[in-house]
């Protein structure tokens, strides 16, 4: 069921999936005119209504995963609006999404749409959002920051604190040095794409960061001592986690320890 919620001025649109026995949520949120994010075209009966109860002027896409712009094209098409997206995803944004089965058949297609590169900062009549590029769950990501607010959209930079797999696009290495960019910044409230709002955001990525950094270090001991990353794997998360077999082997602890891993600045 597609739930909408207000936090101050920013109103939040969600809806969930099944996910191998747990539920995963999906938020977009809009606000003054600005629509963080479309959800995936799997929630389009419900989304599509809740875009054109609201006047939508620009949209910002925090990255070119179909759960945060399958429903771009849509949007173009319907609302004429401009998108903004990070300069390095346009062209994959360009083109249809070739998903692997599993991935098509939670968040639907990613249809083709032209986007427009990312500028520094998004205006809208009462705020500003500056656009960060926050590369780590992939390459060409960003999260918006409005300062005034202390808010910071966060994209798929969060998700949550004890991460257990990565997928093939993310680089866990980058994640760390994203983070300890963000938290330099002042802010209390993260907008979470699949957590929603969380208004111990500062403390939660700080949570995170050290989780990673941790698991860094583990993994950097483990190395001296002459284990390769499959052994290192073995040892740290001796069972398989569900989601590896389910995403047919894009998201994996063993991606996770090979890009914390001393092996990667090599690679
Ligand atoms: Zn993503």
């Amino acid at each position: 069921m597609f739930n909408v919620s207000t936090f101050e001025d920013v109103i939040c649109g969600q809806d969930e999936i099944d996910l191998i026995g747990s539920s995963l949520s999906v938020f977009t949120f809009f606000v003054d005119g600005l629509l963080l994010d479309t959800g995936p075209r799997s929630f389009e009966q419900d989304s599509a209504k809740f875009f054109k109860n609201h006047p939508i002027a620009q949209v910002a896409l925090s990255h070119v995963h179909e759960d945060h712009c399958g429903m771009a094209s849509w949007l173009q098409k319907n609302m004429g609006v401009p998108i903004y997206l990070h300069k390095g995803a346009i062209e994959e944004a360009s083109k249809r999404a070739d998903l692997p089965h599993y991935r098509l058949k939670i968040w639907g297609e990613r249809e083709a749409f032209s986007a427009i590169s990312m500028p520094d900062e998004i205006i809208t009549p009462r705020h500003r959002f500056e656009a960060i590029d926050t590369p780590g769950h992939c390459a060409a990501h960003m999260v918006f920051y409005e300062g005034e607010k202390g808010w910071l959209f966060t994209g798929d930079t969060f998700i949550g604190i004890r991460q257990q797999v990565a997928f093939r696009e993310e680089d866990l290495s980058q994640t760390i040095n994203t983070l300890n960019n963000l938290l330099t910044l002042d802010f209390d409230t993260m907008f979470c794409a699949h957590s929603g709002v969380l208004n111990d955001g500062r403390r939660l990525l700080e949570q995170k960061l050290n989780f990673l950094t941790e698991l860094q270090e583990k993994i950097w001991d483990m190395e001296d001592q002459g284990l390769t990353i499959r052994e290192i794997d073995r040892i740290l998360f001796p069972v398989s986690h569900p989601i590896s077999d389910y995403s047919e082997g894009e998201g994996t602890s063993y991606h996770m320890i090979k890009t914390l891993s001393s092996v990667r600045k090599s690679t």
